[in-house]
């Protein structure tokens, strides 16, 4: 078998129903796919329950298939793969690539979000609830966004972060790791309000010796008082019964340059012409696009 040249993913975690923000991202990263002959698979990242709402990940499902955005191959469920994702703790454990670290929430405070590696040099299992994480080595991490150009990060500025944490839930930017290596995915597109993920992501696979991924960040769709659309501000859900004109503001905010008349296609005609006109260069570099202003 050859290996395919481009393997893109969606990958929405199941909070809530898709809004007109997630729409963006996952024709984002469809239009990429197809237009390079790519495939484009869904991978639903249910791992964290108490922040999952029963039915939305079938919402989602629905919501992608009404909008033309049709995946191949079967759904990746993170909630399905916590045994892989233990192996990958164990293997960085025996690596001692991550530490135990039992700090509280509290202590952590005066820090404001960024680990000062309090626990670094703790090798021992502590007695008390621990997170593990990943041991960053203060690195400079940098790497060529296709959209936003050469990026460069200095971990010691994002700290140490979880990959295992306290309540034995597995931290996202494991998950994600081993499910884009597992699903050989070649080109990432997502939101640039994850553009910080990047950096831990790629720590990850330098210590977990796996492939490279090619990257680009999209602007986020926010309101006029510069929030992102999100599940949390309760951005409305897509309608499943009128797809079209936001499918056409989609690829809009996307900088693409649909016709009128497309308005007046078939999801199927919209989505097509989006494939064939695919500018990845008219994707604008900043971080937000207004809502308001499409
Ligand atoms: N599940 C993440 C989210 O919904 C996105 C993951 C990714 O694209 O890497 O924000
Ligand atoms: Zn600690």
């Amino acid at each position: 078998m050859t290996s395919p040249l481009y393997i893109g993913r969606f990958a929405p975690s199941p909070t809530g129903p898709l809004h007109f923000g997630s729409l963006v991202a996952a024709l984002a990263s469809y239009l990429d796919a197809r237009s390079q002959q790519g495939s484009w698979l869904v991978r639903m990242e249910d791992i964290d329950p108490p922040r999952e709402q029963p039915g939305a990940a079938d919402r989602i499902l629905e919501a992608l298939e009404a909008y033309g955005l049709h995946w191949d191959g079967e759904i990746l469920y993170q909630s399905q793969r916590s045994a892989i994702y233990e192996d990958t703790i164990e293997q960085l454990r025996q690596q001692q690539a991550i530490y135990p670290c039992t700090c509280s929430r509290k202590q952590l405070k005066p820090y404001h979000g960024i680990y000062p590696g309090l626990c670094r040099q703790k090798t021992d299992i502590p007695d008390i609830p621990y997170a593990w994480r990943l041991n960053s080595h203060d690195e400079v991490i940098e790497f060529n966004d296709r959209i936003q150009g050469h990026q460069s990060f200095d971990m010691k500025t994002l700290g140490d972060f979880i990959v295992k944490r306290k309540e034995q839930l597995y931290a996202y930017q494991l998950a994600v790791c081993v499910d884009d290596e597992e699903q050989k995915v070649t080109h990432i597109v997502r939101g640039h309000d994850l553009i910080d993920s990047t950096p831990r992501q790629i720590a990850l696979q330098s210590a977990l010796t796996m492939n490279r991924i090619d990257y680009a960040h999209i602007p986020v769709i926010v309101q006029d008082n510069g929030d992102k659309l999100s599940k949390q501000n309760l951005a409305p859900e897509l309608p499943l019964d009128n797809p079209r004109p936001l499918l056409v503001k989609a690829l809009q905010a996307l900088g693409q340059k649909p016709p009128a008349e497309l308005l007046k296609g078939q999801v199927e005609e919209i989505i097509h012409w989006g494939v064939t006109h695919w500018k990845l260069s008219n994707i604008t570099q900043s971080s937000s696009v207004l809502e308001s202003e499409l």
